[in-house]
């Protein structure tokens, strides 16, 4: 029962530009999309494993289907892979593989 009122936080965070911000999958920090790199399943390519997806960057943004962001950093690529964060967001229920995508980033 205090008598004032002057709780109420002024969100002085200005209207920051939402557009183009994407979440990565591994760190969980939102950073704008030219900062992250898309990647997206193959699946079905190679007959022997059927239920492996294999997930490839996306360099131009440009491959159909679902896609998810992630720094282009083996450590985000590390969380990503130990919460199964790919299949989650690519909405897939076969197992990744992050072979490709792991030399890619590497390589950079
Ligand atoms: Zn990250």
């Amino acid at each position: 029962m205090s008598g004032r009122t002057r709780g109420r936080r002024n969100p002085s965070v200005s209207t920051t530009r939402h557009a183009g911000l994407r979440t990565c999958v591994g760190c969980r920090a939102r950073d704008e999309r030219s900062a992250l790199l898309r990647v997206v399943a193959l699946a079905g390519n190679d007959a022997a494993h059927d239920d492996v997806a294999g997930l490839v960057p996306d360099e131009r943004g440009r491959l159909p289907g679902r896609g998810a962001w992630l720094h282009p950093r083996p450590d985000c690529l590390d969380l990503a892979d130990q919460r199964r964060a790919f299949p989650r967001a690519l909405r897939i229920t076969h197992k990744v593989d992050l072979t490709r995508l792991r030399d890619w980033i590497e390589q950079r």
